[in-house]
């Protein structure tokens, strides 16, 4: 087996291990790790069909994780993917008004980011002990409001670990803000920040990138990671749910071995996506690989035009987890299709920081032709949320409802009849508030706990434990901070 090692997307020229890729996060010179080649399945699907999650999980991750032995890397699966997850399957498939629903949100924080975050932590200490690492690592983190939680929930009490998360204050939903502040763990601070995810993004990239600040750390025995999707040990357990996803569908002889799928993904830092196209790359038979954007629309702009532009008004919508301006996996995508030029896709992403904006070549854009993008208003997302519900009792959540908004207008504008998955990336009761808004048509002014219990009972489903268990909880949380002073308030929960 070839063994896969990784390279920033700003400079080539060195190669570090997955382990050690997974402890930096980011890359110094800025740049985001890629491996130096996209591996491909090495067992056939139909071997892959017979297999169940977990299994499948050490096949795709292996592959990527290539300096992991077989015994660590079953550890950290058998760790992640067990009782956490309320369904013994992991991931269910739905089917529903003709596509098929990946439900990722079955596990500890009901939203798609556990089906990472929930073995990062495992990936993460066995690359420490790999490494000889023996600092403490510092995991910081911005969310737009669900990874936050996934990380903090995985990390937590974990013995070498400490994790700040920054949120954007007011930007997120109730329940994802209590979520986060009612969170346990001697080792977990969480602070608002005054402005937007991509401001709280922003600055988490500028303190990874301050040399001093990394020297001070040092000199006190910590170093940092990340638990973004700019972490590769985020990227590669994500590849893993649309292997399932096509080997189940096998197994259960909803498609014929070969036939081509289309997948539809609600995308904000275009990580969820990117592993798709990993996928795909692996040997995964997908035709379209379809990004689904809210009002905040600038990758369909980018697929149309070959312009990226974050010149624009940020827009807070009711699928807040996808309020994002500025992409950071796209750089990904962008390096790969430079024909893995570190040097053009620099200067790309410079002029991002310099301009707001860059326009990739011709040539480039023609490599994106497997990918298209569609969008959905707020107004949209609600109506379908309701249909969904009235004609098939089915719940979306507001983020799955753009995806399957632009799922319909891709098949009335294309015909195209190709068997389709659709990443299910939250619960709806992770968003009860705007869900309950949509199927009842008027805004409620009901305290959201209750709107919660009769969520449960139009929809028949349960009330998850991640609901249940911050009903009650007191704050623990309060921390609010200037979106400049990041920094400063890192360097007073290390006390350095
Ligand atoms: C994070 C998130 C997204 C966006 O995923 P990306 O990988 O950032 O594109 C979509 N929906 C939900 C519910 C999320 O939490």
């Amino acid at each position: 087996m070839e063994k896969v090692l990784y390279k920033s997307t700003r400079d080539s020229s060195k190669l570090v291990t997955a382990s050690q890729a997974i402890l930096k996060g980011l890359s110094d010179d800025g740049g985001l790790f890629v491996p130096t080649t996209l591996p491909k399945l090495d067992k056939s699907i139909d071997e892959l069909s017979k297999m169940d999650y977990k299994g499948i999980a050490y096949e795709v991750m292996k592959l990527f994780l290539s300096d992991f032995t077989e015994d660590e890397l079953k550890k950290c699966i058998e760790n992640a993917y067990d009782e956490k997850f309320d369904t013994r399957e992991i991931v269910p498939i739905t089917e529903a008004d003709g596509a098929y629903y990946l439900e990722l949100y079955h596990g500890s924080t009901i939203a798609f980011k556990d089906m990472a975050l929930s073995i990062l932590p495992h990936l993460m200490t066995t690359a420490a002990n790999k490494n000889n690492i023996s600092n403490e690592i510092v995991i910081l983190t911005a969310t737009s409001g669900d990874t936050g939680k996934a990380a903090l929930a995985g990390f937590a009490d974990v013995p070498g670990t400490k994790i700040i998360v920054f949120y954007p204050k007011g930007g997120v939903s109730f329940i994802q803000e209590r979520q986060m502040v009612t969170q346990k763990g001697d080792n977990t601070m969480v602070v608002g920040i005054k402005g937007n995810f991509d401001d709280a993004q922003t600055g988490v990239k500028k303190i990874f990138g301050d040399r001093e600040f990394a020297e001070k750390l040092s000199e006190n025995g910590y170093q940092f990671s990340s638990a973004n999707s700019i972490n590769i040990g985020r990227l590669v357990p994500q590849v893993v749910y649309y292997v399932y996803a096509y080997a189940k569908l096998l197994a259960d002889n909803k498609i014929a071995e070969g036939e081509k799928i289309n997948v539809v993904v609600p995308t904000g830092n275009f990580g969820n996506i990117l592993a798709a196209y990993f996928a795909k790359n692996m040997g995964i038979p997908i035709a379209k690989l379809i990004c689904a954007s809210n009002e905040n629309k600038v990758l369909f702009d980018f697929f149309e035009t070959g312009v990226y532009d974050r010149n624009r008004e940020f827009m807070l919508t009711n699928s807040p987890s996808m309020d994002i301006l500025i992409s950071s996996n796209l750089e990904r995508l962008i390096y790969l299709i430079a024909g893995e030029d570190s040097d053009k896709n620099a200067s790309l992403m410079k002029s991002l920081v310099t301009e707001g904006r860059y326009e990739i070549s011709k040539d480039m854009k023609d490599k994106l032709n497997s990918f298209t993008g569609g969008f959905a208003t707020q107004e949209e997302t609600c109506a379908k949320i309701k249909d969904m519900y009235e004609k098939n009792g089915y719940v979306l959540d507001t983020h799955t409802a753009v995806a399957s908004k632009v799922y319909d207008d891709y098949v009335n504008k294309t015909g195209d009849r190709t068997k389709t998955v659709i990443a299910s990336t939250a619960s709806p009761f992770k968003f009860t508030t705007s869900v309950m808004e949509a199927i009842e048509g008027k805004k409620s002014d009901e305290p959201d706990f209750e709107l919660v219990d009769r969520l449960s009972s139009i929809s028949g489903v349960k009330v998850p434990r991640a609901i249940d268990e911050i009903r009650t909880a007191p704050t623990r949380h309060d921390h609010v901070c200037e979106k400049d002073k990041m920094a400063d308030a890192v360097r007073s929960f290390l006390g350095i």
